[in-house]
């Protein structure tokens, strides 16, 4: 499964086979799958598996920041529950991939989907993709004897050829660059920022608590997944660094699509490992170094710490070569 996620572009996906990035560290046994973190002004951080959900209680609403998977959605809404019964009228999903929407039919019949205009198409145009890309690698897994592999890309071939549109729970709003939702007291503030994670990438603002969702723009202590087929741009993860940190007082908390909740220290710090990779593919190419050598030799001792180095690190060099000149 590890390959699985290095190998696949990271589509909305059908089945509880989630790509590898989506599990690592947020691997947890079902009895204590769920870890609920109180931050300021009624929001909160919930850890599951998958990208980190966020939820605002607000006077007489809830609004919740993407649905993690299917099979434990409902679990989600009860950990809410624990929390308020207040009607969870909205659910923001920060982009399109499986580990932040799945969970979205969950909350289609109360919740009012709300994303990016590209995340809809992204989510609509799967199945398609799937058609289009899964048959080829379903032949190459069998040639290889890759039976788990060659089991996924059945599965989602078997998914995308019947799946509805009703059951892809798209979002029903979209947007372009930003909106606002008023509830009471609260602001909840959406930006659409540059291109990074993926080309449909939101950040969730609430105001006047000063917490931020940052979706996948921030990896805390883990590298990030690129999302090149999906749109994104590893020099593009830095305008929008740039461009979030710049709207926002210095004492905001940050939850983290995946790693732990952090300050703008910890963004920062996430910042540095992305110009630390550009600085290294703009220095290979400027010496005119092969893109193979470079993959070869480029290392970062002081990132190995970070969960998914072994994974992830050498793709966001890769494209990082790719983006530089
Ligand atoms: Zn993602």
């Amino acid at each position: 499964m590890k390959k699985l996620g290095a190998l696949v572009p990271i589509l909305f996906l059908a089945a509880a086979v989630a790509p590898a990035l989506a599990e690592g560290h947020h691997d947890r046994g079902p009895a204590d799958l769920f870890r609920l973190s109180p931050l300021r002004g009624n929001v909160y951080a919930l850890y599951g598996r998958g990208g980190t959900v966020g939820f605002f209680v607000g006077g007489d609403s809830v609004v919740v920041v993407d649905s993690q998977f299917k099979d434990i959605a409902p679990g989600i809404i009860a950990q809410i529950r624990k929390i308020t019964d207040k009607p969870i009228k909205y659910l923001v999903n920060t982009h399109h991939h499986v580990d932040h929407v799945g969970g979205n039919p969950v909350f289609r019949p109360f919740s009012l989907i709300i994303a990016h205009d590209n995340a809809r198409k992204r989510m609509l145009s799967s199945p398609a993709d799937v058609l289009r890309d899964y048959p080829v690698e379903l032949e190459k897994a069998r040639k290889a004897g890759d039976q788990n592999a060659a089991k996924f890309y059945a599965e989602q071939i078997e998914w995308a050829k019947k799946v509805t549109i009703e059951e892809i729970a798209a979002p029903f709003l979209t947007f372009d660059s930003e909106f606002r939702i008023h509830l009471g007291a609260e602001t909840v503030q959406v930006w659409h920022t540059p291109p990074a994670h993926t080309d449909g990438d939101c950040v969730v603002y609430f105001e006047k608590a000063r917490v931020l969702h940052m979706g996948d723009l921030f990896w805390n202590k883990v590298i990030p997944f690129v999302d090149v087929g999906g749109g994104g741009s590893v020099l593009g993860y830095l305008s929008a660094l740039d461009r979030v940190l710049s709207r926002v007082p210095p004492d905001v908390q940050f939850i983290a699509g995946h790693g732990e909740v952090s300050d703008v220290a910890g963004v920062q710090a996430f910042r540095k490992y992305v110009a630390d990779v550009v600085a290294e593919a703009e220095k290979a190419k400027r010496a005119g170094v092969s893109k193979e050598k470079f993959l070869e030799g480029v290392d970062l001792p002081a990132y190995k710490g970070f969960s998914g180095y072994s994974d992830r690190f050498k793709d966001n060099c890769s494209a990082a070569y790719d983006e530089v000149r």
